[in-house]
């Protein structure tokens, strides 16, 4: 067995588990030691309930002794549940998270990490976390947390990771050469995959991180700068005529563009007229109004004679996009089609007939629009929106669809204009830094459950006015059934508390017909309060709503927070945004407030940059792009920059490299970059 070998040659895995491996983009030996942990544990430090110090995080294993209670006190629903070890017995208690109670089981052990605290008159553990833990638990460690799906549970994967190291460990592929090892202070490959899932000290763990962290900076720039030596000249584009199309069209619209949207049509015109194939990000925050800008651009290309395809994340996205798009350009006889994998095998028939004949000028879509199978008669402009919810691959391929079309990225993700230039190359990026007028500063305040009440007559009080709410229930399990049954749950206890108000739910295992009714009776306005986790489209557009209440905001990013409170404020009326949190640490309420301070997308993801830089050290989330493993491109730049100077020292030969290692640099180089040579 070596590291290219197939994951299934692993004990323990069947059919099923390997599929759902490959969901994870795991297939060999490599690709899962190259799963890499999206945040870490400590369980190293273990206490016993006999000494429990109040007010102290601590972790220990404790017995489930009897079956738990649900205790409603006031506004908040207890799990209360005993717990013991040999010294002694403790209440362990969490909130709003009811389904617990039948989750542990009396008889198990767990591993509990939380906080001894007198509450109601008794001194009793506020849990933080727990974990299940076998018969041959031998004590606790430092412990990887894996992204993963469900029915793959953290501790397979763990397992799973263990043996592949032993069988393979000390026999990884080395991709840096000696000399960039030694002049960068690296670690070695088999030293740092093996540090970075099951690290010893705090020091090790750096070491292998930093390593592997420049591994993929470096390879990344290397590759780049190598192509980017090949291909002198990324070639003319095609060209549009009559570029009074554009301002035509802008009359159609029932507003006028701010001056952000007009510099940035500008911007893309004055390179198509210049000849240049367009490859262009467009940065704007949550209403900034990227759709206006997408729309004149594509029907500048339309008024051309050619096609414009447009892909969204989601399906709800792409109807909203599809309904949007159809209406503008309807009245100007243009005729747009959808394809979505909801479509009915006849629907797609006749879409996919009318996109290879050309009689579809515009296509809104899902990923449906760069499957095989549809042809396009003269896709001249490709466009992607929300951008970081697609792999390079995807977006490349759909630029595949045609004969080297205009490309068009759009996102509300701020990204750091340096950043963004090395990561994606000679994109050009435009910002959208104006909001249309008369959007009103939503109104943010960060609270905790106490607030229960006064929130939900708050929101009885908006709907009687006619408006409307989203409220966003959080993500609490890895697993979905969990997660689901949540949302469930919550959804019932609202619809209980506010009794005139009609109250509905979407959630990652619906339909996709099942959510899309939902969601368009919610923008036709026959229902009231939407709630959802945050796996719901953060590109739905019902001005109607004033209100977005976040349940346990902590958990959120800030980006994503701020996305989420883009959804509201959209129309003429005053709109709030609600965030609830009962974390007591400091570093979440300096997060929140962040949000309560600033509506500026960058200076909040500057902030959070900054917050938890100087936080956890563990566990920081990685929220780069996708395509990094390890990498944070906004913590890591110093690595960065530095990954940046060896690649452009390696490609200027000033390494003592051997041949070999050149070599085999180079077929990474091209492996990385496969299918995706387009963008850069
Ligand atoms: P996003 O950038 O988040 O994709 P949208 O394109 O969905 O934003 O635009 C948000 C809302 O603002 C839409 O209802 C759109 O019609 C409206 N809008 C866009 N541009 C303008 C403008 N220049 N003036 C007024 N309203 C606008
Ligand atoms: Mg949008």
């Amino acid at each position: 067995m070596d590291w290219k070998s197939p994951v299934a040659m692993l004990k323990g895995i069947g059919e099923q588990r390997e599929k759902k491996l490959n969901r994870l983009g795991i297939f060999t030996i490599e690709d899962l030691l190259t799963h890499f942990p999206r945040e870490y544990k400590d369980r190293s430090q273990m206490t016993h309930i006999g000494d429990l110090e109040l007010n102290e995080e601590s972790t220990f294993l404790a017995q489930v002794k009897f079956q738990g209670d649900n205790i409603r006190l006031g506004r908040f629903l207890l799990t209360r549940i005993m717990v013991g070890d040999e010294t002694g017995v403790v209440g362990a208690l969490w909130y709003n998270q009811p389904y617990l109670k039948n989750t542990l089981i009396v008889g198990n052990w767990y591993l509990i990490t939380g906080k001894l605290q007198k509450k109601y008159g008794k001194n009793e553990v506020v849990v933080s976390d727990f974990e299940k833990v076998g018969d041959n638990f031998a004590g606790g460690r430092i412990l990887p947390i894996y992204p993963s799906v469900e029915g793959l549970s953290q501790k397979m994967l763990r397992n799973l990771m263990e043996e592949a190291l032993e069988q393979v460990g000390s026999n990884l592929q080395e991709y840096l050469p000696v000399d960039i090892r030694k002049k960068c202070h690296l670690a070695e490959r088999n030293f740092a995959i093996e540090e970075i899932h099951f690290p010893k000290t705090e020091e090790s763990f750096h070491d292998a991180r930093r390593r592997l962290v420049f591994e993929e900076f470096f390879v990344l720039q290397g590759a780049l700068l190598t192509l980017k030596s090949q291909l002198t000249d990324i070639g003319t584009g095609i060209q549009f005529k009559n570029p009074d199309a554009m301002t035509a069209f802008q009359k159609t619209l029932p507003f006028d563009l701010t001056g952000a949207q007009k510099r940035v049509l500008g911007e893309m015109q004055a390179e198509i007229l210049d000849g240049k194939r367009m490859n262009r990000l467009v940065q704007g925050d949550v209403g900034s109004g990227k759709t206006a800008v997408a729309m004149t651009i594509a029907y500048w290309a339309i008024q051309n004679g050619y096609q414009v395809a447009m892909m969204a994340p989601t399906e709800v996205l792409a109807n909203q996009h599809m309904q949007s798009f159809s209406e503008s350009f309807s009245k100007l006889g243009i005729e747009t089609v959808l394809l979505t994998g909801a479509l009915k095998a006849k629907e797609k028939r006749e879409a996919l007939a009318k996109v290879a004949n050309g009689e579809a000028k515009m296509i809104v879509g899902t990923h449906a629009v760069m499957q095989k199978g549809v042809e396009y008669h003269n896709l001249a402009l490709a466009i992607t929106d929300e951008q970081h919810r697609f792999g390079v691959r995807q977006r490349g391929a759909l630029t595949e669809k045609g004969d080297e079309p205009h490309t068009l990225i759009m996102t509300a993700t701020p990204i750091p204009r340096t950043l963004a230039l090395i990561l994606y190359g000679d994109l050009d990026i435009s910002i959208l830094d104006e909001l249309p007028p008369g959007r009103q500063k939503i109104d943010t305040m960060a609270v905790d459950s106490r607030y229960h009440e006064r929130i939900y007559t708050f929101l009885e009080r908006e709907v009687a006015k006619g408006r409307q709410g989203y409220v966003i229930c959080p993500m609490i399990a890895e697993n979905e059934k969990i997660e689901v049954q949540n949302v469930l749950d919550y959804t019932e206890e609202l619809r209980a508390r506010l009794k005139n108000c009609r109250v509905a739910c979407v959630h990652g295992k619906q339909k996709p017909k099942e959510k899309q009714e939902t969601m368009e009776l919610f923008a036709e306005g026959e229902l009231d309060i939407l709630v959802s986790t945050t796996v719901i489209e953060v590109g739905i557009n019902v001005p109607n709503s004033t209100i977005m209440l976040i349940e346990n905001a902590e958990r959120f990013g800030l980006a994503q927070l701020h996305q989420l409170r883009g959804r509201v404020g959209r129309g003429g009326e005053k709109s709030y945004c609600i965030l609830v949190s009962d974390s007591k640490s400091k570093l979440s309420k300096e997060r929140l407030k962040t949000l309560v301070d600033s509506d500026d997308g960058f200076v909040i993801s500057e902030t959070d940059l900054k917050l938890r830089g100087t936080g956890e050290f563990f566990g920081t989330r990685q929220h780069g792009l996708p395509e990094l493993k390890i990498a944070n491109m906004y913590t890591d730049m110093p690595i960065l920059l530095e990954a940046q100077k060896a690649a452009i020292s390696w490609l200027a030969d000033e390494f003592a490299c051997t041949e070999d290692e050149n070599e085999k640099l180079c077929q990474h180089f091209g492996e990385l970059l496969q299918g995706k040579t387009l963008y850069i």
